[in-house]
């Protein structure tokens, strides 16, 4: 049985700090989180922090790629080296996200996720724990920086075949869309996350689609409505939108796209004070260009995903939008403790044991807790990511 021991951790537990921890794993899994010194066997490995902190690994359920890969390129070498990329920058847990696209497409990146997800072994990369359905459900005028031609409303005979994949753990549609309900319903009845997202939706969509069991909406402020863009679309009286319904509703959770660039420090504060730690979670939504120098990209499949440029901080369409993030989950983290009111405990648990409660996980992973995944950060005081642990392994980034 392998063993290993941290000493002399600073453990971020879910509601607190703990400082001089020993936090020892065993075949695995966390075995004990102790102020004193536990008998270990003799073979243990030691990991000496000197009072740095171990963390939960993050999980993310919501990124298209990393490292030159979009996870729609629909290989199994974009999705390995995608959620390599993206475990380098603490993320042990990830759901790859779909864009819009064709049919084939889909069905490509979900082979290409079933085929990593099930190779044994010490993982070299972030865990796939699913797949988020994410595209190609959008409404049309808020595609954002997807291919408008990729898009369409969710008809049975096409979405059911994704579902039975097994893959599918999170599920995304505009929520004015016809069909909207059967797909909402269909994602409640395989016990998915459902979501509102590229949407324009009105309060009372938001409502009924609800009552199918949508609880939560994409990258808050982003590709969603409010109430001038409602008008916009149904006239008056002016009508709520998403942003009001996510705000109303105690049930309903969101996500925020941290990198700085995205949302300014008020908004990010307003989130977390409005939505707490607990509805509250940090994605990456992260691009290909993670990791790679300023330049013209896709956002998307390579053969005929939409072109964005990174300036090395932000992805940018040609349209002057932001087409979604470059950073990987340790920035975000930064950029939360740094531009709200959030402890650090609350900003890792929005990395990390939020969307793990939102995605069915939070038995098996997002906390430092015994009996749960050994998957560990060593972070240092500037929260930067020094060593990765997944399930008890640690993560070798020698190439
Ligand atoms: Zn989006
Ligand atoms: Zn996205």
């Amino acid at each position: 049985m392998s063993s290993l021991l941290f000493t002399d951790a600073t453990a971020i537990l879910p509601d607190r700090l703990v400082e001089s921890a020993f936090i020892w794993c065993e075949s695995g899994k966390i075995r004990s989180i102790t102020q004193r010194a536990p008998k270990v066997p003799a073979d243990t490995q030691v990991v000496e922090c000197r009072g740095q902190y171990v963390s939960p690994g993050f999980v993310d359920i919501h990124v298209h790629g990393g490292a030159g890969h979009d996870f729609m390129d629909g290989t199994v070498e974009a999705m390995r080296a995608a959620c390599r990329a993206h475990a380098r920058h603490g993320t042990t847990t990830i759901f790859p996200t779909t864009t819009t696209g064709s049919a084939e497409q889909i069905h490509a990146m979900l082979d290409a996720a079933k085929t990593v997800k099930a190779a044994r072994g010490t993982p070299q990369g972030a865990r796939i724990a699913g797949v988020h359905l994410y595209g190609p459900y959008f409404a049309e005028d808020k595609v954002g920086c997807h291919s408008v031609e990729g898009r369409r409303s969710p008809v049975a005979r096409e979405f059911l075949r994704y579902f039975e994949s097994g893959l599918v753990q999170i599920a995304t549609c505009a929520a004015e869309l016809p069909g909207a309900a059967a797909f909402y319903r269909e994602a409640r009845r395989r016990r998915c996350l459902v979501t509102c997202g590229h949407s324009n939706a009105s309060w009372p969509e938001m409502a009924a689609a609800f009552k199918c069991g949508m609880r939560h909406v994409d990258h808050f402020w982003c590709a969603m409505s409010h109430v001038s863009s409602v008008r916009q679309r149904l006239g008056v009286p002016m009508r709520g939108s998403m942003l009001e319904f996510v705000l109303g509703t105690p049930e309903m959770s969101t996500e925020v796209i941290a990198d700085g660039c995205h949302l300014a420090p008020e908004l990010l504060d307003f989130a977390y004070r409005k939505k707490g730690p607990r509805k509250l979670c940090l994605v990456t939504d992260s691009n290909r260009a993670l990791d790679l120098p300023p330049g013209r990209y896709r956002f998307g499949p390579g053969q005929d995903g939409s072109w964005f440029d990174s300036d090395g901080k932000v992805g940018w369409a040609p349209n002057g939008s932001l087409a979604s993030s470059i950073m990987g989950m340790d920035h975000m983290v930064r950029q939360m403790k740094k531009d709200t009111t959030a402890s650090l405990p609350e900003v890792i648990r929005m990395a990390s044991l939020t969307p793990a409660e939102l995605t069915g996980l939070s038995r098996r992973t997002g906390s430092l807790e015994a009996g749960k995944r050994a998957d560990l950060l060593l972070l240092n005081r500037r929260l930067n990511v020094k060593r990765v642990f997944i399930g008890g392994s640690e993560v070798s980034f020698e190439d």
